[in-house]
């Protein structure tokens, strides 16, 4: 009796320490979840944020910008916190154009960005529109963590999480950024808006870190 009272409690142990409740059904074999729980959490704070803010595709697109033989301008390439963010921005991009039953039309919430942010993230200056990205992911990452009313160990775990992908990323930034230019998918096409920078405007977002710009100005009109 004892031994199962104390399964049980650890049990509850562990399913507090855990973002996600237990799944309602046990998955199917094969089809269990591959996502972990960080990314997953990247991935719901975004998609929660597209919404209650209503940005536009228009905005979506702006975002995400990408051109051919290039991987998405304003992310790095395989970095697992890009990867969780461009998931959501996809994902919302493809959301239908009109909610179910909604006479109004329209399939968001929220008024669209101010127009500071908006000016910003249209600028012509790549280190002007990753600022406003970077502004964007880290108010949804800080929304999405408070609303959850993680415990202070709870909140102090999620957090080291997002820092260790974050430190992937920087590695994934770094390795692009030793490639000579020109080289195959050197920074220029797997992290096209990097060229100048060594911190990654979306994994500092995740981080609760503000974008880092370069002490000398970037080179214009990229
Ligand atoms: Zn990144």
């Amino acid at each position: 009796m004892k031994t199962s009272l104390f399964a049980i409690a650890l049990g509850l142990i562990t399913s507090v320490a855990t973002l996600a409740p237990a799944p309602l059904v046990a998955a199917e074999a094969g089809r269990e979840n591959k996502i972990d729980e960080t990314s997953q959490f990247i991935f719901h704070s975004v998609l929660e944020g597209l919404y209650e803010d209503g940005l536009t595709n228009d905005d979506v697109a702006q975002i995400l910008m990408r051109r051919e033989k290039e991987s998405y301008f304003h992310f790095i390439y395989a970095c697992p916190v890009c990867n969780a963010t461009i998931w959501a921005l996809e994902a919302y991009q493809s959301r239908p154009a009109a909610f179910y039953g909604l006479k109004l039309g329209g399939s968001t919430f929220g008024g669209g960005l101010s127009k500071e942010l908006h000016d910003q993230l249209y600028s012509q200056e790549p280190a002007q529109r990753l600022t406003a990205i970077n502004a964007l992911v880290k108010s949804w990452i800080e929304r999405r963590m408070k609303r959850l009313r993680l415990s202070a160990d709870e909140q102090k775990a999620l957090v080291k999480q997002l820092e260790l992908k974050r430190e992937e990323g920087m590695k994934m930034l770094e390795s692009f950024r030793k490639k000579e230019h020109g080289e195959n998918f050197g920074v220029s096409q797997a992290a096209p808006a990097y060229a100048d920078l060594t911190e990654c405007a979306v994994c500092n977002a995740a981080a609760g870190r503000p974008m880092k710009l370069p002490e000398q100005p970037p080179k214009q009109g990229k």
